[in-house]
């Protein structure tokens, strides 16, 4: 029997909708968790994607809408209110060989721990030019996402671009035809990566216009986006096309890269639930919430839904596997 002096019963990783879920539940569930949530970098604040969201009008229970930061704090303090501990620091790697498992975060000592629930979210990928991020911080009518941001009163019958090709890019697209004047599809081939089926949708509907071999160089606009320089990756022929709001489609990046390759992923670099409907992943005691396991969804509220699922597994894992607390297996339900 190993050492149990100084191990916590579970350790959150994240700052998402899914982390303080998650944390919410296993607190309540007197499992005393610690949420390391995080430091701020260029590329990441802790709280997760949504503290660069403006306005949030699709959480249930907030009718009159709600910002992502306010929401982040909200779902915070909710998670502190149960005491949950809270250290803001990220975790740089860890150790899932054996049991109980290792986390190494960035500056303090190495922490140890039963059960492990993974919710460091992913990033959407950007096209990396100054005036993109910086409209994108403000409000300004750029954004990585169509669902979340999309319905908002500033870009109605609008002229609004979706940049890139694949399955996102299409949804995103459909998805802003029920608000823009015109949908532009901008992409930098001559076909799309997308799923036919998508792609049909896209090319038939008659509110979207593809512009192909074209790429985005430039952001134009100070307080809000009036449109984009594009450069024609044939002739290499610039021109400037006005549009009320920018939302980049190329993909997310999940943040994974800590983790070494010890937990398994997907081919796309989510973490890999091995069970359907479950939290679990390919290491006992170890469960992924949120967008670092959720390539499909990637909404706040189905984050925050996972967390729940996977606070609710580790008390049940922890209690069968490491003695700790009482959780009846459900008659409906394996033994976890
Ligand atoms: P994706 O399939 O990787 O497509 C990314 C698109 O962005 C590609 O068309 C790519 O162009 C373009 N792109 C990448 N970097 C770019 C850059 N720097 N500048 C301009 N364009 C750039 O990503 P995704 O669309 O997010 O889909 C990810 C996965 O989720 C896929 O497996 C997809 O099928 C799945 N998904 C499914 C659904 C659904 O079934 N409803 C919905 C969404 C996503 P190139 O084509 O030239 O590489």
């Amino acid at each position: 029997m190993s050492d149990t002096r100084n191990v916590e019963k579970l350790v959150i990783i994240g700052s998402g909708p899914a982390a303080w879920t998650a944390a919410i539940y296993a607190a309540r569930a007197q499992l005393d968790p610690v949420v390391f949530e995080g430091e701020p970098t260029r590329e990441m604040i802790p709280g997760g994607q949504l503290m660069n969201t403006t306005e949030i009008e699709n959480f249930p229970g907030f009718p009159e809408g709600i910002t992502g930061p306010e929401l982040m704090t909200r779902f915070k303090e909710q998670a502190l209110r149960f005491d949950t501990r809270v250290v803001s620091e990220s975790i740089a790697s860890v150790d899932f060989r054996q049991r109980p498992y290792v986390l190494r975060p960035s500056y303090s000592e190495p922490v140890r721990a039963q059960a492990v629930i993974i919710a460091t979210g992913a990033r959407a990928n950007w096209l990396g030019l100054p005036n993109e991020e910086r409209l994108a911080q403000i409000g300004g009518g750029v954004s990585a996402c169509a669902v979340c941001d999309g319905a908002l009163p500033a870009f109605r019958n609008k002229v609004l671009a979706v940049v890139g090709g694949g399955d996102t890019a299409m949804e995103e697209a459909l998805y802003l035809t029920k608000f823009a004047s015109e949908v532009l599809v901008i992409h930098r081939r001559d076909r799309f990566r997308a799923s036919p089926i998508m792609a049909n949708r896209v090319l038939q509907h008659p509110k979207v216009r593809v512009l192909w071999n074209s790429y985005v160089v430039e952001v134009l606009g100070y307080d809000f986006i009036t449109g984009v320089r594009i450069e024609d990756t044939v002739t290499g022929q610039q021109r400037d096309i006005g549009v009320g709001g920018l939302f980049i489609a190329i993909g997310h990046t999940p943040n994974t890269a800590f983790l070494e390759g010890q937990v398994e992923l997907t081919e796309h670099g989510y973490i890999r639930t091995v069970k359907p409907w479950r939290t679990e992943t390919s290491v006992p005691g170890v469960f992924a919430a949120g967008d670092v396991m959720d390539d499909y969804y990637r909404q706040a509220v189905s984050a925050a839904g996972t967390g729940c699922m996977a606070a609710l597994e580790a008390e049940r894992w922890l209690a069968h596997h490491a003695g700790v607390g009482e959780s009846p297996v459900l008659e409906t339900a394996e033994t976890p």
